[in-house]
């Protein structure tokens, strides 16, 4: 039924039923890192379960699954609490949502509505994040999301990442939390769903759920067998930041022997940013690994802290995310069945 024509009482139970189903999902994707249904289908029953809410603001609790970003940590890894949350990206879809959200960034900072905004693009790749932490240049300790509070500890399976360093280079602040993405190419991918099906194991669903199921092993060996690498992108804790912008962090990274995602544009206006979704949207399947759509920033740091977050989600990002696979799926079929 479209959601006007709902009374309240259906509306309070189809969010319980859609709650118990995510959360569900949830659970599958986030701590077994074997999905039950595929992303398009999430994304459309947690789509539903947020206009619910909004239709019908009664159904909104603490409880609810609007606030919350990921899964509790497995029970399996120590645990290990994050002193700046890790939170999620909010969505957009299309050219024109990505210019509300420059109008609404300016809004909320005051600025004309013609003020200039700058915006880092960078790929939005789809693994799983993770947080380094260093002290004086040498890491220390590696940690998943988790539920975004606390997350589980991952620093001997960290290690066996070669695009990881164990020390960074001279002029990194003493304390330093990188937050990044670990992910599997494409090709890695498919040798490992080769060597499961050989050995009679389990086959990952994608890519993404291939790297997390190889960071989040109880044995370090089996992590170091599976060609993991990664992007830093952002910071959690950190002693003194490197620059004002977030360009700049993301160079000060490259500086000390990170790898930062070569895609990463810098923007000067929304015309510059969806021509660049759309340039990197062109080349995806060269990529050799995973992106699900391009994340804008605003550049400017003491921007950043003022547009601060909105429950899950921080208000100076968000993800401009591809149309999904499953939409193309669909109309291969059509064009196989016609
Ligand atoms: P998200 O993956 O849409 O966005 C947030 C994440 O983007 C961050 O945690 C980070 O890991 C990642 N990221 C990659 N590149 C980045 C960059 N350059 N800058 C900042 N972040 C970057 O949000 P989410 O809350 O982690 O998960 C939602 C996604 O997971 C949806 O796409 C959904 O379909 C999928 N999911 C699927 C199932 C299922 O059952 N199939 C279940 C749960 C979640």
């Amino acid at each position: 039924l479209p959601i006007e024509e709902l009374s309240l009482a259906q509306a309070r139970a189809e969010h319980a039923s859609l709650g118990e189903d995510i959360a569900r999902y949830d659970r599958a994707y986030y701590q077994e890192d074997a999905p039950l249904v595929p992303d398009a289908d999430y994304d459309v029953a947690r789509r539903r379960y947020e206009a619910l809410e909004k239709a019908f603001p009664e159904l909104v609790s603490e409880e609810s699954l609007t606030k919350k970003v990921g899964a509790k940590p497995s029970e399996k890894f120590a645990k290990v609490k994050h002193a700046v949350p890790m939170l999620s990206l909010g969505n957009v879809f299309s050219d024109e949502e990505v210019r509300d959200f420059v109008a609404r960034v300016r809004r909320f900072l005051g600025l004309a509505e013609t003020a200039p905004i700058t915006c880092t693009a960078e790929p939005k790749i789809d693994g799983l994040s993770c947080s380094l932490r260093y002290e004086r240049g040498h890491l220390v300790q590696a940690a998943t999301r988790g539920d975004g509070y606390e997350g589980e500890d991952v620093t001997a399976n960290i290690r066996t990442l070669k695009e990881v360093p164990q020390r960074l280079h001279d002029g990194a602040p003493e304390v330093l939390e990188v937050r990044g993405e670990v992910y599997m190419t494409h090709a890695a991918f498919a040798a490992l769903n080769e060597r499961q099906t050989a050995a009679g194991k389990q086959i990952f669903a994608n890519p993404r759920n291939a790297a997390a199921g190889s960071l989040r092993q109880l044995d370090s060996r089996i992590t170091a067998e599976r060609p993991l690498h990664f992007f830093a992108y952002g910071w959690g804790e950190v002693s003194a930041l490197p620059a004002r912008t977030q360009w700049g962090v993301l160079q000060a990274f490259n500086a000390y022997g990170l790898k930062i995602n070569p895609r990463t544009r810098l923007c000067e206006s929304v015309e510059e940013m969806v021509a660049h979704y759309h340039a990197i949207e062109a080349d995806r399947a060269t990529l050799g690994y995973d992106i699900d759509g391009v994340v804008y920033k605003v550049d400017d740091i003491a921007l950043q802290e003022r547009l601060g977050f909105v429950s899950r989600a921080p208000r100076w990002a968000v993800a401009h995310k591809f149309p999904a696979e499953r939409a193309t799926t669909i109309l291969r079929d059509i064009e196989i069945n016609v």
